[in-house]
Order: structure tokens, then sequence, then C-alpha cells
């Protein structure tokens, strides 16, 4: 416990000294942190500065030269004021007066009471001059009042003169145009009061017009005494002689009041340059100053700002650098190992660098290229051992390309590279070589009936026997199934190719032992020759497989050289059976059912299902044209189940339409009785139409019955079923009368050639006879197939209970026209026997007859 925590303190020492990319990324950081920090602490000390300086320059200096200039322009309005009210007639209004007294009152206190202006102190004798300027603007006013009331008073006095003139008849009357006069002093005295009146208050024109005044009353002074009276000349005298005083009045105040004006314009003059310069320009000067400072400190905040970006800038390029150099460099140099260890240097190392996480990928990178060195060594040692195997296995592989797996024969593959090397070296040397084709006959009953491992063990043994025969310098190859070739080189003739088969075929026919059973085996041979039959390997393949073709049909155990007419047949067969795969998807075949009559009731016991093909030209091509080719390629085993579900649901449906017996005869041919299952198809279709078994016929060839063991349990199984077995076309090839005894038939069929003559030929009709009498022994019921004359009938009649299928009675019928045409072929067996045995009544007894009835009958 106390060592674990040694070692986690250790752990935690080392990894303070060995920083990682993140630690010097967070000191590089921290280092552009504090020198911003440092450069704002500076930039805002002296921004600060600046704002301080416009600051007081707001509040100290803008006030001061604005107060001082509103006493300077109050100053001013106040003159302005003095001189307005001076000029105009209403002199009597102080009020503008006392505002502009007033205003320049405020504008004093507001500069004096300025917190700054205090501190200076109001400049001596200021306050006196002002008061004095006031009050002589003032009594300037005063007196400018008195004089226009004298005006006043003058005025009211000259026009109270004239109205007491007029009033005494001073203005005369108006009479015819002409102003009469009463008398003559009253008239002159209105003419001069009016002149007086009309001369303007002051000057000479005023004093002269007073003295004429003066000079009349003089001059009439006892006219007017008696009349108006002595009051009124004493009271005209009186106004005139004071309007003359108030006029002397006036003008002596005049005389003294325009100098006075000017001193008072002039003092406020000199005021104004006074407060100008005492107050305005000092605030002025002192604003200036404080806009000077405030310009300065604003400047030398500026630079401290851009000293700092440079600063941090610098800095920041100073603090990459160095991550650059740590982290950077080392990374370059990781790579660049990884690139030695990527091109196949083994021994390439990281270094360390110092940098926790740098160190840790180097670390990790020698461990891994440690290890890579040693999987390499593992690698290379496996390596040389498994391309060792590779190199035997791709020999075994070849072996396996080029040859058969069951027989160790080459190969198809194997073959084409050998038949080229063969065209080549014919070539270069003028000579000829065969190429045969050589196919097992029957040997799919072999494998049907013995089973394919059997199959094969036989397969290897005809494989070992070809070669011993053919010799050791023939090649031969199996392509598959039981098609062999044989490469005979230096064959130069159709003669010596034939030879080479005969003794091949002679070979395969010797009988063969495989585990321990012994097989009579043979083969047909298809031969080609090149150059003769083809230039090149896949057409003396193709040559070949036509002579096999030929030799086939020739029967079993032949040989055959291919021949240009044979291609043809060749291919005219490979166009019908394109063509017939093509009819079997188009639905283009069916079934055509031939009546079969029983000549002792004259009732129809069945009908024959007969392939069709209902050609696109609508044209109905028989089963003789088509079959063989269906059962060579298979075709007809794919048919079985199709055929056996139309012809067992014919018979249902002519069972329901009234034929209440009726029954198929079905065909089957080797191919399809040895399918896999073909006893349990039969049994589906019984079971799935619901007809009972022994309604159901299926007529087999020999050459299936004679197959083996197998076969016979096929036909017992069906049998068992209830099924009947009919044996087709007795009497042609290689008919066995063992056949008749032991396999477990119903009945047999005739085949046509044995009945053909029977009407015109008596050793024929004797043949016939000794056959059926010898079915009916052995308790078979007998068919005649092919009869086509009222002579073959009434010839047949004569053989016992014989059944007569022919076009005599009737021809194939699709499945709707059956139920009648069974009836009608009846009644044309009665009516034609009837009419044969009249005609043979009259003919000579031919020999005497035989009847043989059947010992063991069958149930059908
Ligand atoms: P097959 O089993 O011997 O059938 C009888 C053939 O004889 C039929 O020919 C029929 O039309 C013909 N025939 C009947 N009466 C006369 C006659 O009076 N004179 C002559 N000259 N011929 C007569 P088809 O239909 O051409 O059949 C030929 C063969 O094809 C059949 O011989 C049979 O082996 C095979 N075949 C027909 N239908 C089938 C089928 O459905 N399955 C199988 N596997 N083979 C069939
Ligand atoms: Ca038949
Ligand atoms: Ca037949």
């Amino acid at each position: 416990m106390r060592r674990g925590l040694r070692f986690a303190v250790g752990a935690v020492k080392l990894r303070r000294l060995r920083l990682g990319v993140g630690g010097y990324l967070g000191v590089g950081l921290a280092a552009v942190g504090l020198v911003v920090f440092v450069g704002q602490v500076l930039a805002s000390r002296t921004t600060r500065a600046a704002v301080e300086a416009v600051h007081a320059m707001q509040a100290h200096d803008e006030p001061l030269a604005a107060r001082s200039g509103a006493i300077v322009e109050k100053l001013a309005a106040y003159d302005r004021t003095v001189s307005e009210l001076l000029e105009s007639a209403a002199g009597t209004d102080t009020a503008p007066l006392s505002a502009a007294e007033r205003d320049l009152d405020d504008a004093l206190d507001a500069y004096f009471q300025f917190r700054g202006a205090r501190a200076l102190g109001a400049p001596a004798g200021f306050s006196d001059r002002i008061a004095h300027h006031l009050a002589v603007g003032r009594s300037l006013i005063g007196r400018a009042r008195d004089r226009d009331a004298w005006q006043a008073r003058r005025r009211v006095l000259l026009d109270g003169v004239r109205r007491r003139i007029a009033s005494a008849g001073g203005e005369g009357l108006p009479v015819g145009g002409n102003q009469l006069f009463a008398r003559r002093s009253l008239a002159e005295l209105d003419e001069a009061i009016n002149q007086l009146r009309a001369e303007p208050d002051t000057g000479p024109g005023a004093s002269s017009a007073e003295a004429r005044m003066m000079s009349l009353l003089r001059a009439h002074e006892a006219e007017l005494a008696r009349s108006p009276g002595p009051a009124w000349l004493e009271l005209t005298r009186d106004d005139v002689h004071e309007a003359a005083r108030l006029r002397a009045r006036i003008e002596r105040f005049d005389a003294s009041h325009v100098p006075e004006r000017r001193a008072f314009l002039e003092d406020g003059a000199a005021l104004l340059v006074w407060a100008q310069t005492h107050l305005q320009a000092p605030a002025r000067f002192a604003l200036a100053a404080a806009a000077e400072r405030a310009a300065a400190a604003a400047v030398s905040a500026e630079h401290m700002l851009a000293a700092t970006g440079i600063a941090v800038v610098i800095v920041v390029f100073l603090i990459s650098g160095v991550l650059a150099l740590r982290i950077t460099l080392p990374v370059r140099r990781l790579t660049a190992v990884t690139r030695r260890l990527a091109a196949g240097d083994r021994e390439a190392r990281a270094e360390r660098a110092g940098l926790a996480q740098i160190d840790e990928l180097a670390e990790s990178f020698n461990a891994m290229a440690g290890q890579i060195a040693v999987v390499e060594r593992e690698l290379r040692t496996n390596q040389t051992e498994l391309e060792r195997r590779v190199a035997e296995r791709t020999l075994e592989l070849d072996h396996l390309a080029h040859h058969d797996p069951l027989t160790a024969l080459p190969n198809r593959r194997h073959l084409g590279a050998t038949l080229t090397g063969a065209i080549a070296r014919a070539r270069a040397s003028g000579e000829r070589f065969a190429l045969l084709f050589v196919d097992l006959d029957n040997f799919k009953s072999i494998n049907d009936t013995l089973g394919h491992t059997f199959g094969d063990r036989v397969l290897q043994a005809i494989g070992e026997r070809l070669q011993t025969a053919a010799g050791p310098h023939a090649f031969i190859a199996r392509l598959g199934g039981d098609e062999f070739t044989v490469l005979l080189e230096a064959t130069d003739s159709v003669e010596a190719v034939g030879a080479r088969s005969a003794k091949l075929l002679d070979a395969l026919q010797q009988p063969l032992t495989v585990d321990g059973r012994v097989l009579s085996t043979s083969a047909s041979i298809g031969a080609s020759l090149y150059p003769d039959h083809a230039p090149d390997a896949d057409a003396l393949l193709r040559a070949a497989d036509v002579a096999l073709f030929r030799a086939k049909d020739l029967g079993r155990n032949r040989f055959a050289v291919f021949s240009p007419d044979l291609s043809d047949a060749a291919a005219s067969s490979f166009r019908l059976e394109q063509a017939l795969r093509r009819a079997v998807e188009a639905g283009e075949l069916l079934l055509m059912y031939q009546p079969q009559v029983a000549l002792h009731t004259f009732e129809t016991s069945s009908v024959e299902a007969l392939l069709r093909w209902r050609k696109p030209d609508g044209r109905i091509a028989p089963a003789v044209e088509f079959v063989h080719i269906a059962e060579k390629t298979g075709l007809m085993r794919e048919l079985t189940g199709w055929v056996l579900r139309s012809a067992t649901s014919a018979v249902t449906a002519w069972r329901a339409m009234g034929w209440h017996h009726a029954s198929v005869a079905i065909n089957v041919s080797a191919p399809q009785f040895f399918e896999s299952g073909f006893v349990e198809h039969v049994a589906e279709a019984l079971r799935v139409t619901g007809i009972p078994a022994s309604s159901l016929e299926l007529e087999l060839t020999e050459t299936v019955m004679q197959t083996g063991p197998a076969t016979l349990s096929a036909l017992h199984r069906l049998r068992e079923l209830g099924v009947a077995i009919a044996l087709d076309d007795f009497g042609t090839g290689y008919s066995s009368l063992t056949s008749l005894e032991q396999l477990p038939i119903t009945r047999v069929k005739l085949d046509r050639t044995l009945i053909e003559g029977i009407d015109a030929s008596p050793r024929s009709f004797a043949i016939a006879r000794s056959v059926i009498a010898l079915c009916h022994g052995l308790g078979l019921h007998v068919v005649a197939e092919g009869v086509e004359t009222p002579g073959q009938l009434e010839r047949l009649e004569r053989c016992g209970p014989v059944t007569v299928q022919g076009f005599l009675l009737a021809h194939a019928v699709d499945s709707e026209a059956v139920p009648a045409e069974v009836e009608a072929a009846g009644a044309r067996a009665r009516s034609l026997l009837a009419t044969a045995r009249a005609a043979a009544a009259e003919e000579p007894e031919q020999g005497a007859l035989m009847f043989v009835t059947p010992r063991r009958v069958l149930p059908r």
C-alpha cells in the first residue's frame, strides 16, 4: 500500500517534469494573457488621463468662457436698448430698459458666482463702473422723458390759441366761393398761429413765427381789447408767451443732451473692451489650454495602445515558434521513422522528444516495430511452408483439372489440349490421325438396376480394358457418363480405323467380372479422321459424335465412320429436338385415343392413348414422327406425369359420359419406366382421379422388361396395385417366349408386322394363329395391332377371343369423341365381320381351326 503511494508520487513528479502538448499550449496562452493584461492596464491609465482632461475642460473652462461672453453680450444689449429708447418717440416706456438691466445683472451674477471666477476674484472697480454706467443710462432716459412732456405741453397751448382765434371769427365765412372775413386783425392772427403750428418745435422758424404772433397781438391790442375782450387778449398773450418759453427750454435741453449721450456710448464701448480683455480673453485662453491638454492625453493613449498591440503580436510569435519547435519537429521525426519502417527498415526506432504524448507515441511505435520484426520472421517461415504446400496442391489440382477422378483417365480439357497438339503434329508430318467416340450400350440400365456404385466400377473396368486394347501409344480420355474417346495417331485410312475399332469392340464384348458378377457388355464406336473429316478439334469431335449416333442407329456393338450425309441427319434431328422442346412449352402436345374392339363381344374393351403433336400449321403429327427424339433427349421422361394425369382424367370423364367400363392403355418407354418413383407416379394418378386400377393398362416393350431384378419388382408392384400390363410390339426384334412365361403380364399385343400378311399368306396366318394359341395357352389376352382389311379381321375372328386395333375399325380420336367412336367401332366390327363371313363362306375352307381358351384369365 505504502509502496503504491510512493510510486504514484514519483509518477506525478515525472509527469510534472515532462510537459505535454496541452501543457505547452497552456503556458503559451498564459504568457499571451499576461502581456495583454499589462498592455491593457497601461493603456487604460493613459486614456483615463485624457478623459479627465476633457471632463475638466467641460466642467470649468467652457462655462467660464460662456459666462464671460454672456457679460459682454448683455452689456452691448443694454447700450443698444438705451440708444433705441432715446431714438424712439416712445421714451415713456421704461420696461425694455429694466429688462436689459436685469439681464446684465443676471449675467454678472452668473459669472461672479461661478467657482472658477470666484477663485480669480472680481477685477477692482469693475462693479462701480458698471453701476455708474447704468445710472447714466437711466438719467439720460429720464430727461428725454421731460423733453417729451414739454413738447406736448407747447402743442396743447398752440392748439388752444388757434381754437380761441377761430371761435372769435378769425377763420371767416365762405361766401360765393370766397372767404369773407369780419375783421382783418383776427384773420391775420389766424394765419400767424397756423404758420407757428406748422413750424418744427425748435429752430429759427419757430422763434420768428412766435415773434410775429406777439407783434400782431401788440399791434391790434386795442381793437382786440374791445372785442373779443380783454380776458381773451390776456389769455392768448399768456399762452403764446408760455409756448415761447417751452421752446427755449427744449432748445437748451437739446444743446446739452447730445454730448452727454455721446459720453454714455463711449463709456459703454470702453466697458465692453474692458470686459473682453479682463473676463472673456482669460477664459478663452484657459479653454484652449485645456483642449490642448486633452488632445495630448488622447494621443499618448493611442500610442500606448499601439505599443501594447505590437507587444502582444511579438509575444504570440515567440510562443508559436517555441511550440512549433517543441511539437512539430518531434512529430516530423516520428513520421520519418514511420516511413522508414513502412519502407522495410525493421531497425528503425523513434527517439524521445521530452513531450509526454510524443514520448508515449515513440514508445508505442518502438514496441510495434519490435513486434513487426518478430511477426515478420514467423511469417517468412510460414510462407516458405505454405509455398511448398501450394506447389504440391497445384500439382494435384493440375492433375485433377486434367483427369477424370473416377477412372484417372484424361478428361475433356486434357483431350482438347492433346487434340490441338496432334493436329499440329499431323500438319507438320502430313500424316492423318483418327478420333474414336466409344459409348457403352445399355450402360444406363446397368446403373439403374445395379446401382451407381456398381456402375462406377464397371466404368473403371471398361477404362482399363480400353487402355489395354488400344495399346500404349493410344490416348484415351473419358468425357463423362459412359462416353470415352480414343485418339489413334498415324492411322491413315478408314480401313485401318475400322480394324482398330473392331479390335476394341471385340475387347469390350468379352464378359466382364465386377464384384464377382459376370456382365456381358457391348459398345458402339463412331470415328472421324483428320484432316479428311474436319479441320479443327471441335469439328473433329462433332464428326465423331455424329458417327457414333449412326453406329447406335445401326444397332448395338457397331462401328461407323463419319460421312457428310450423316451430319445432315444429325442436324435435322437436332432441329426436331429444338422444335419439340418448344412444342412442349407451348402445350402443343396432346393425347388421342384409338379403340380396341373385342371380336367375340363387339365391345370396345379399352382405348390406347397415343401421343400427338399439333403443328403450328394445324396438322396433327403421329407419335412415330417424333417419339424417338423425345425418348433420346429425355423429354419423354418429363412428359410421364402429364400423360398419366391426362389419360386417367379422361377415363373419369368418359365414365361420366356413359361409357361405364371405360379403360385406357398408356405406352411407357424405357426412360419413363426407369425413372425413379415411376410406380409412385402411377399410384398417385389413380388416387387423384379415383378410377379403379384395373381400368389402367401400361404397354411396355420387351427391351424394358428384360433388364433385371429391379424391373421385375417394379412390375410386380404395379400388378399388386391392380394395374394391367401389356407386352407391346410382340413379334418384332428378338421376342423371346420366356418373357411370356416369366413376366407378370396380362396381355400381349401382336405387332402389325405379324398381322400384315395373314389374309394373303396361309403361312403368315398359320404363324399368327399359333402365336395366339400359345398366348391363350398361357392364359394371356391377345390384341392384334394394325388391322387394316376385312380379310385380316375375318381370319383373326377364327383364332378365338381376340381383341382388334386398327384403322379398319377406328383411328385415334380426341378425348371428347371417344365415347361415340367406341360405339361406332363395335358396330363397324360387327357389320364388317358379317360381310366378311358371307364372302368367306363362298371360298373353299383353308384349314382346320384350333381354338384354345385362355387357361388363366387375369382380372382386368
Ligand atoms: P405402338 O405402341 O405400336 O402404337 C401403335 C401405332 O400404330 C400408332 O402409331 C398407331 O397410330 C398405329 N396404328 C394403329 N392402327 C394402325 C393400322 O391399322 N395401320 C397402321 N399402319 N398403323 C396403325 P403412332 O401413334 O404413330 O405411335 C407410334 C409409336 O410411338 C407407338 O407404337 C408407341 O411405341 C409410341 N408412342 C405413341 N404414343 C406414345 C406415348 O404416349 N408414350 C410413349 N412412350 N410412346 C408412345
Ligand atoms: Ca402401344
Ligand atoms: Ca405396338
